[in-house]
């Protein structure tokens, strides 16, 4: 187990002793920063997690990126597996028995499968506890004997977002805590803050950070969300060393802001923080569009991505955009055409199965070749091509097109269904468009059933990999590694 100094110090005396493989049960934080450390102590690492994803505080899409990090680095990751059984297999080796029958020597192991509140003395000084024994508090962090304060992660709290209980084991909050218990001690008032889980970690070469109610929680919770994808570059792309940032917003239909997620090589941190603040202000999608944040080349662009996910947001807000995810490609009309918009050269280095190309650069002279009656699905790699300037040159050929997609997940996932279409898509053609994938849609037209896309998914030219798990299915087509993994159903649809 990881918990203390002094734990830190066992483990570097077991790889200074001559460990050479080590399991870690539990892809959190705490796992993803062990793997790291041991694998650049020259380790053979085995990350075991139960869920289907590292990560499990990010949405899974958002964490793709973190798996596909671990992979390069030549970390061994074993999803949707637990630790069955741990037994000494001689000479110091540990034999490690995974639930899907396998097994994995290891020379060393570590727990990093989670916290749980230590609450026992509290428990026997008879203080009212809460969810998983956490310490029950009131606004002032005072427990059930009011001479008695509780706080850190031993404490329960009520999510920002949510209204519900929570625990949030992190130092910020702890340390807030402290503060305002002491305050309230001294008679200077001293409340708890909103606990909003603003997290984040590096692994290797990746940055990953969260703040509020991710989209797996707002569905549990039945809160009406939408989601936006966004993959713009930290800085301005003709200044050196622009890396590409992946970012998730959520926000209510009203354009409350509900949460965001990032990873990205560079500029995570602040853009995460920024949406904190905004989140803890109440702000809306629109107030991120008009944030006066700080730019100069090295440091951001005119339109920051945090700019960006507010005139995305908004768009889709108002109706001036719509979306598609890959998974919907499940759901999909038969006779949809699937419509790629990147170079031939993009497109011959791999494509979405049944996809036919038309670079985005010759639509508006070969818009002939698309079936005018079928129902149209655009993509692109990021969302910046498919994004429909095509029809500002030709309104009424690509604007007319009904969409293809029917996503029976609404009702599940509490994200509502919008009534009308407001017609505008492709009017604003060109303007914010660093968003996923984006569907022709009629104008003045009532609107389809799904024709707002909200939880469209993350499509990375980069890795090439389209990836969609939204509990139902996983599509991705990466051509070197995973076109064997495109579902059946999904390449008839396509
Ligand atoms: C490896 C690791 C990395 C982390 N990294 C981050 C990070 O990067 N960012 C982040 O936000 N959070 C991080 N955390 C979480 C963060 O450390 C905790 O959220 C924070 O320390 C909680 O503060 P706390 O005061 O509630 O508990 P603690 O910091 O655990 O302090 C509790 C103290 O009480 C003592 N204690 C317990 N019982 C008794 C008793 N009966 N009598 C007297 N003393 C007692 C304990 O020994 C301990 O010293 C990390 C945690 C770990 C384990």
């Amino acid at each position: 187990m990881l918990r203390t100094v002094p734990d830190v110090d066992i483990l570097r005396d077991l790889v200074d002793g001559g460990a050479r493989r080590a399991v870690i049960v539990g892809a959190g934080f705490i796992g993803l920063e062990s793997a790291e450390a041991l694998r650049h102590r020259g380790l053979a690492v085995t990350l075991v997690e139960l869920a289907g994803q590292v990560l499990p505080a990010l949405d899974p899409e958002m964490a793709r990126s973190i798996e596909l990090e671990l992979l390069r680095a030549g970390v061994a990751v074993r999803l949707g597996t637990s630790v069955t059984a741990l037994r000494e297999a001689g000479g110091g080796t540990v034999a490690a028995d995974l639930s899907d029958g396998s097994q994995v020597l290891a020379d060393l192991v570590l727990l990093a499968a989670g916290v749980r509140p230590e609450t026992s003395l509290a428990a026997a000084a008879g203080l009212a506890l809460g969810a998983r024994g956490a310490l029950l508090v009131d606004e002032h962090l005072r427990t059930s004997v009011p001479s008695i304060y509780g706080v850190g992660d031993a404490i329960q709290v009520t999510d920002a977002v949510t209204g519900g209980p929570a625990l949030v084991p992190l130092a910020g909050p702890a340390s807030r805590q402290g503060r305002a218990a002491a305050d309230h001690l001294f008679g200077r008032g001293g409340r708890r803050s909103p606990v909003l889980g603003t997290a984040i970690v590096r692994v290797f070469g990746t940055v990953a950070a969260t703040t509020g109610t991710g989209e797996k929680a707002l569905r549990a919770a039945g809160i009406p969300h939408h989601a936006v994808h966004l993959h713009p570059d930290s800085h301005a792309g003709y200044y050196p060393g622009a890396r590409p940032l992946h970012l998730k917003l959520l926000f209510t239909p009203g354009g409350r802001i509900l949460g965001a997620q990032a990873t990205g090589a560079d500029g995570v941190d602040k853009r995460i923080d920024v949406i904190a603040t905004a989140i803890r202000a109440g702000l809306t999608v629109d107030d991120l569009a008009g944030l006066d944040l700080a730019y100069s080349p090295p440091f951001g662009s005119a339109k920051d991505p945090v700019n960006l996910a507010g005139m995305v947001a908004g768009n889709l807000l108002t109706g001036t955009l719509a979306l598609w995810r890959p998974g919907d490609l499940l759901h999909a009309d038969p006779q949809a055409v699937l419509l790629d918009v990147r170079s031939a050269a993009e497109f011959g280095s791999g494509h979405l199965p049944g996809a036919r190309n038309i670079p985005h650069t010759e639509l508006r002279q070969r818009l002939g070749e698309i079936p005018p009656d079928r129902p149209l699905l655009v993509y692109c790699a990021s969302g910046f091509r498919s994004y429909p300037r095509a029809p500002a040159a030709a309104p009424t050929r690509l604007a007319r097109r009904p969409l293809a997609v029917r996503r029976p997940d609404h009702a599940a996932t509490g994200t509502p269904r919008p009534g009308t279409r407001p017609g505008r898509a492709g009017r604003r053609a060109g303007r914010d468009p660093a968003v996923t994938a984006t569907v022709t849609a009629p104008p003045g037209g009532t609107a389809p059933e799904d024709d707002r896309g909200h939880q469209h998914r993350h499509c990375s030219a980069r890795d090439r990999s389209y990836l969609a798990t939204d509990g139902q299915a996983t599509l991705a087509v990466d051509p070197q590694r995973d076109t064997d993994r495109v579902p059946a159903a999904a390449a008839r649809a396509a």
